[in-house]
């Protein structure tokens, strides 16, 4: 997406607001998190305005309007594959910028089945530059017997987190609400909050006439978790009208604390299948056991070999090239709250990889994760078994500077000759935005205005997750 955005951008500038997109959950407080997120890139832009407070007050004012707004937006099924339901995304969202008076459009792809990107803009008269606020409509796809609790597209509001005992109830009609409560629904978080809160920080603004200095561009995109296969095509297509200084994504996760944060990079993402092959039958483990070489044990002790305990990649070369952290960026993880001990807590982990080193830091370091693996059977089909084949799905993060294919290719070099090595799909490229500290000093320029703010360096990028148009 970097390449995407340079194909808009002339100075490929890209920020992602945090928001909290922790499974299917969010609290309903995640409403007014999502509106600040947004109204948090805002003040930045709006000259003399105490823009949060203001957009807090709206938001309190308006909550009813906003969640019927919402939880009707939740109700259309959004996955991207659904030609028919996500063009009613779509053509709601279009609806709702219209309402707004956004001159929305649908930006259509190359073909017919792409699901159009809904754009709109706000126009400020004598702007010389612009900014795009991105996010995304469609969702992951669902299992709908996995939606045990309640459907994926019957948005259901509960009276606490699920996993902290909240029962399905209605929302009183009026009243202060409950900021425990918690909105359950595909996208509820993930992004269609994004494409919520955007348009209602703009309703926050305009109602208090705040004017922006620069003109403001809304782009909702469609079929980000399918790849954003199209995106590209979009732009290309509509090139003139998507021309920025600087995209601003409004899809990533609020700080582990429950703080806002801006990130300014991603990390970049590449998958790696490895395939170790045994036998070309099942053996009978008491026949051919210890003459048999067993792919599964072969895999283990393979993937034993390129991470030592302390969780540092032990393939050579693995870290060659990485482009050191500035001091803006050691600035921004100093300043950042010290929250590691009660996310070890929270997660249950008694010790964490990294000699110590904090979550912050080594982020900005390339990993290599075992996403899954796969050998034999378990549990009720366990059997005495050579199995035939042992995979593993490794994660291959990258952090800005490295070369992804030299990982890959470090990967493979590790391996047997035996196995079988394959980068598995698109690859998405790391960055970070090249205007960092002047962007960041606008910002905390912000949080004069009062933000409690969080600003780090780069942020994982969520993979399965990881895509996003930055990715
Ligand atoms: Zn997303």
């Amino acid at each position: 997406m970097k390449r995407l955005i340079e194909q808009s951008s002339g100075l490929v500038t890209a920020l992602k607001c945090g928001v909290n997109k922790i499974g299917i959950a969010r609290k309903l407080t995640v409403q007014e998190r999502r509106l600040l997120l947004s109204v948090i890139v805002i003040p930045v832009i709006v000259s003399g305005t105490l823009a949060q407070p203001l957009a807090r007050d709206y938001r309190r004012a308006h909550d009813r309007d906003i969640l019927n707004e919402f939880t009707h937006l939740l109700s259309i099924p959004n996955i991207a594959s659904d030609r028919e339901n996500i063009r009613r995304n779509a053509d709601f969202i279009r609806e709702m910028m219209q309402r707004r008076g956004l001159n929305p459009q649908l930006l259509e792809g190359k073909s017919a089945d792409t699901p159009p990107a809904v754009y709109g803009e706000w126009k400020v008269s004598g702007a010389t530059h612009s900014i795009i606020l991105y996010a995304h409509y469609d969702g992951q796809p669902v299992d709908p017997k996995a939606w045990t609790a309640s459907p994926p597209f019957q948005p259901t509001w509960r009276t606490a987190a699920m996993e902290s005992g909240g029962q399905v109830a209605s929302l009183p009609a009026t009243g202060e609400i409950n900021p425990e409560w918690r909105l359950y629904a595909r996208s509820a978080s993930d992004d269609k909050a994004g494409v919520m809160a955007i348009l209602t920080a703009f309703d926050a603004l305009r109602a208090q006439n705040a004017t922006p200095e620069v003109n403001i561009k809304f782009l909702f995109e469609g079929e980000e978790e399918a790849g954003s296969p199209h995106l590209g095509d979009i732009i290309d297509l509509h090139k003139q009208l998507l021309e920025s200084d600087a995209w601003i994504i409004c899809d990533g996760p609020v700080h582990q604390s429950g703080r806002k944060q801006v990130v300014f990079g991603v990390r970049g993402d590449q998958n790696v299948d490895i395939t170790v092959y045994g036998a070309k039958r099942p053996l009978h483990s008491g026949h051919y056991g210890n003459w048999a070489p067993n792919p599964a044990m072969t895999l283990a002790r393979l993937l034993a070999t390129m991470k030592d305990a302390n969780g540092r990649v032990a393939i050579a070369g693995w870290y060659d090239g990485v482009e050191p952290l500035g001091e803006a960026e050691h600035r921004a993880i100093g300043e950042a709250p010290a929250y590691d001990d009660e996310i070890r807590s929270q997660l249950g982990l008694a010790k964490t990889e990294g000699n110590g080193q904090l979550l912050m830091e080594l982020i900005n370091q390339p990993s290599l994760n075992i996403n899954g693996m796969s050998s034999g059977d378990v549990g009720a089909l366990a059997r005495n078994v050579i199995p035939t084949t042992a995979s593993a799905v490794l994660g291959d993060l990258v952090s800005v500077g490295r070369n992804r294919l030299s990982q890959t290719r470090g990967v493979g070099e590790s391996a047997y000759a035996d196995r079988l090595v394959l980068p598995m799909g698109d690859s998405f490229v790391d960055s970070r935005t090249v205007r960092w500290t002047e962007i960041r000093d606008l910002a905390i320029g912000a949080e004069t205005v009062g933000f409690d703010t969080v600003w780090t360096a780069d942020e994982l990028l969520w993979r399965s997750a990881g895509r996003d148009p930055q990715g």
